[in-house]
């Protein structure tokens, strides 16, 4: 396969790496450590994995599960059902073009935006803030932006209110969420659950580019369980995971930062200051999952003129946790409890194609990953 050159052209580096990896797995086998479960937090991580066959390079007793880090993925059914129902009245939304096409659960309404578009729903799809900006100017009636994200595009959304440059016909729908908080949700849930705990997390490197690998620190520290600021090539992810397992086999557990071309430990200092003069956090909906505390951001009170919630009177930022299809597992999926695979409807129901679930959509969603690409392995 193509896709498979650039990582072929490093097969002795890579040969070296895959062989550090045995031999540290047989080391923790020796001491009676059978089973690793590693999360690769983000979706583009999890793209990596799949698209470069990396599973299929580890030794079998090295689980590499897929985490909540696809913003699509985890954007609450009610927030783009507030979408729909302000399009089909004739209020312009701007979105992404994956979040065009994230189906929804309520009846009665079209079943996403790019179905409210063909039912006559004024939908635009843009590629940036700024472009819906300049749009909306142009357009000089109401509109609205829907903002889904995590922390890498919360300062492209800051910086135009910062600098005062969003017309007054645009508000902003915020559904922008944030990482570290569901992570420790999902340790929680796993100990509430009794499910097996998370021994290693490569943790996103985009998002850390923003809040800085300090952001992460409660893992090792709380949880110790070692953790790794890794980049997305595929020797990237190699790496963090010959890290991981050394710090289990040492059994000091502690955060590394491997993308060191991109992150630093406190992050980007001006990004996270125009965030914060910005938005405020909030406790916020994840599809599936219901309220995470603390993990979203919605425009402060001096921007309310802005936040569409206030100007439409629209319910709150997605608190029920009952909002995927019937049968679709996409939050088991997103949490790493569950692989695609084990949905009963993938690549039956739900396919790329025509997807069903939420996780089916954006390239970064796990189970359109693997049905692209194959992560059966
Ligand atoms: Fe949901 Fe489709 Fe994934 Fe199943 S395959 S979990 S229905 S998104």
């Amino acid at each position: 396969r193509s896709f498979d050159k650039i990582f072929r052209q490093n097969t002795p580096l890579v040969q070296t790496i895959i062989s550090k990896i045995r031999n540290v797995t047989e080391d923790l086998i020796s001491k009676g450590l059978r089973n690793i479960k590693i999360m690769t937090f983000c979706g583009t991580h999890e793209w990596t994995t799949v698209y470069y066959g990396i599973r299929s390079l580890l030794p079998k007793n090295i689980e590499l599960v897929a985490g909540p880090g696809c913003p699509v993925c985890i954007t609450p059914s009610e927030v783009i059902e507030n979408a729909i129902r302000l399009a089909m009245e004739g209020i312009r939304i701007y979105t992404y073009g994956d979040a065009y096409r994230v189906p929804i659960l309520k009846r009665g309404l079209p079943r996403s935006l790019m179905e409210a578009e063909s039912f006559g729903g004024n939908v635009k799809s843009v590629y940036s803030f700024l472009d819906a900006i300049k749009d909306s100017r142009l357009y000089g009636k109401e509109s609205v932006f829907l903002g889904i994200g995590f922390e890498t595009t919360a300062p492209a959304y800051a910086i135009p209110f910062a600098h005062n440059i969003v017309p007054k016909n645009l508000s902003f729908l915020s559904s922008l969420r944030l990482t570290p908080p569901i992570m420790r949700y999902t340790l929680d849930l796993y100990m509430k659950k009794g499910i097996k705990s998370i021994d290693g997390v490569i943790a996103p490197g985009h998002v850390s580019t923003i809040i800085g690998a300090e952001s992460w620190e409660f893992l090792p520290r709380e949880f110790s369980i070692p953790t790794v600021v890794a980049g997305f090539e595929p020797l990237d992810v190699l790496l963090a995971i010959v890290e991981i397992l050394r710090m289990i086999n040492e059994n000091r557990p502690g955060i590394i930062i491997e993308y060191r071309r991109a992150v630093t430990w406190h992050g980007n200092l001006q990004a996270k200051k125009v965030i914060y003069e910005v938005f405020s956090i909030i406790d916020a909906g994840w599809r599936g999952i219901g309220f995470v505390p603390r993990s979203g951001l919605d425009l402060q009170q001096k921007y309310r003129n802005y936040n569409a919630y206030e100007i439409y009177g629209l319910s709150n930022h997605g608190n029920n946790h009952d909002d995927l299809p019937p049968l679709c597992k996409c939050s088991e999926v997103v949490l790493g409890i569950l692989k695609p695979i084990d949905c009963p409807l993938f690549m039956k129901v739900c396919t790329p194609e025509r997807p069903y679930g939420p996780c089916m959509v954006s390239e970064e969603g796990t189970c359109l990953i693997w049905a692209k690409y194959g992560g059966f392995g």
